[in-house]
């Protein structure tokens, strides 16, 4: 069987990159975290000021995109890609608790999405790709070979993102960031554009009670029981 695509939609901090990482470094596979590629828009929104108490015009960030340049390059010692704004690697600066907190009203700009789908389908033409997302099955790549939609209990999404920013020096409280991924997934299941659903034909992995290799033991079983219909 060629090189499939593989699309992971879901919840705010379920666990999809974590998981979309492990499966594309066991398949050979190229990953794409989609939701980085939103939270550099609003970073950079961030950065020139045009996002101020929380609210910002949408015609003035639209007007940034054509300054936007982004990339992803693999890093051997993380062993995962970073994500690079206009050649500087800002993997950690868009992973900031300002950045959580705006990226949604950002990510619903219709001109935004616009954009970042047309990358989105660029890298996967070929195929061979994990990505991971709110739109990927649905939108991006409706004919996916793979679509999961991952979900989890809300306090341990929290204590999940709660340990990852902790690790990274940032220090919010369990409530701020509980908020915060409820927020999102609010805004990110309400919007207009591209909202978050379920794809009628994607497989729901509730990993609130199952480790990263029996997530990743599920997965690579459905991907083997795909080769076997297709071969
Ligand atoms: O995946 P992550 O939590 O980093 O995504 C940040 C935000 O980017 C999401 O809350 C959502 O607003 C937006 N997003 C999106 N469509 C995607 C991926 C992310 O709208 N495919």
């Amino acid at each position: 069987m060629s090189k499939i695509t593989i699309a992971i939609d879901g919840y705010s901090s379920c666990g999809k990159s974590t998981l979309a990482k492990a499966l594309a470094a066991k398949l050979g596979y190229a990953y794409v975290d989609s939701g980085a590629m939103y939270r550099c828009v609003t970073l950079y929104a961030l950065r020139n000021g045009l996002i101020k108490d929380n609210s910002f015009i949408e015609d003035e960030i639209i007007k940034t995109l054509s300054e936007i340049n982004l990339k992803f390059e693999f890093n051997p010692f993380t062993k995962s890609s970073d994500t690079f704004l206009n050649n500087e690697n800002v993997e950690k600066d868009i992973r900031q608790m300002i950045v959580s907190e705006n990226v949604s009203k950002v990510s619903a700009i219709k001109a935004v999405r616009t954009k970042m789908i047309m990358i989105q389908r660029e890298l996967g033409k070929n195929g061979g790709i994990v990505m991971d997302g709110r739109d990927i099955g649905t939108n991006v790549f409706p004919n996916a070979d793979l679509k999961l939609f991952m979900t989890a209990d809300p306090d341990i999404r929290t204590q999940r993102r709660l340990d990852e920013l902790t690790s990274k020096g940032q220090h919010p409280t369990f409530l701020e960031v509980k908020q915060n991924l409820l927020s999102r997934d609010h805004e990110d299941t309400h919007r207009k554009e591209n909202p978050l659903t379920q794809a009628k034909d994607a497989i729901v992995l509730d990993n609130s009670d199952l480790t990263r290799e029996q997530q990743l033991d599920f997965v690579l079983k459905l991907i083997h029981d795909l080769t076997l219909k297709v071969n």
